[in-house]
């Protein structure tokens, strides 16, 4: 092989290896945590009465790798792109020390959701729906294996904003990695089918603006509703938040010590 190509082979295989280990690692850490050792006690938490089939997951874990495929590939592209110094905020932002570093962690989640939010959207327009989105909705009762079974368009439309965001935002060369690493945890724990936020007294959220399992649970089980995927506030700014979503979540909720039963839905 001709050096030059072994040396992209190198840094593609740079690029999978943290990327494919992270996703292991989380989704086979999730899935083991909640689906077998805990079971038991998550019981009552469980959103779905029913599971999926093991075929599912094994379906959604083979898709998930060519997503994974996919993120290293735009990973790889993106040190071209930093290295041609057309990431010149990050070249700034990489001097600004630890403070800067933190905050935009914060603004690359916040950001991330915006992306997620509009592309999430537009995906469920009927042009663009079946290219784009309909592999991830063969998942209809999800597992934490669904969280990258993507169509190719939509993982490109998602590792799409590793490659924009650092154009419009100082964002520091390693602070990426954090974000994406937050995104797969919290990715993989809104497919994993119980109910971990705690409710307040009266059974909502206790933190009302994340967006938990039951909220991510409902747009697999209608599509039109619920479409962010870290923040409740675009979904309810725009409408369209599902209307008996607090009602599900109080049904699913991990209720305070010693409340035993919350309101839930009117028989419908
Ligand atoms: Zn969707
Ligand atoms: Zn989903």
């Amino acid at each position: 092989m001709d050096s030059a190509l072994a040396n992209l082979v190198h840094m593609w295989l740079r690029e999978l290896t943290p990327t494919l280990s992270r996703y292991m690692i989380f989704t086979f850490g999730v899935w083991l945590a909640l689906w077998v050792v805990l079971k038991p006690v998550l019981a009552p938490r469980k959103v779905r009465e029913a599971t999926p089939p093991a075929h599912q997951l094994a379906t959604e874990f083979l898709y998930s790798m060519r997503s994974m495929v996919i993120f290293a590939t735009v990973g790889l592209l993106t040190v071209f792109i930093y290295r041609a110094g057309l990431y010149p905020l990050s070249h700034l932002a990489d001097q600004w020390g630890p403070a800067w570093f933190a905050l935009s962690l914060v603004a690359g989640i916040v950001g991330l959701d915006a992306w997620f939010y509009w592309t999430h959207r537009l995906m469920h327009d009927p042009r663009l729906f079946r290219r784009f989105h309909r592999r991830h909705h063969r998942s209809n009762n999800p597992s934490p294996f669904t969280a990258y079974s993507f169509d190719i368009p939509e993982a490109l439309t998602l590792v799409g904003f590793v490659v924009v965001w650092p154009m419009v935002f100082p964002m520091p060369s390693y602070a990426m990695q954090w974000v994406m690493l937050y995104q797969i945890v919290t990715n993989t724990l809104l497919h994993g089918g119980y109910e971990l936020m705690p409710a307040r007294r009266d059974g909502r959220p206790m933190l009302d603006f994340i967006v938990t399992t039951t909220h991510h649970d409902l747009h697999h089980a209608q599509a039109g509703y619920n479409y962010a995927a870290w923040f409740t506030w675009w979904d309810r700014w725009m409408g369209t938040e599902h209307p008996d979503y607090h009602a599900r979540y109080a049904q699913a909720a991990w209720r305070p010590a010693g409340q035993r039963e919350v309101s839930v839905l009117p028989a419908e």
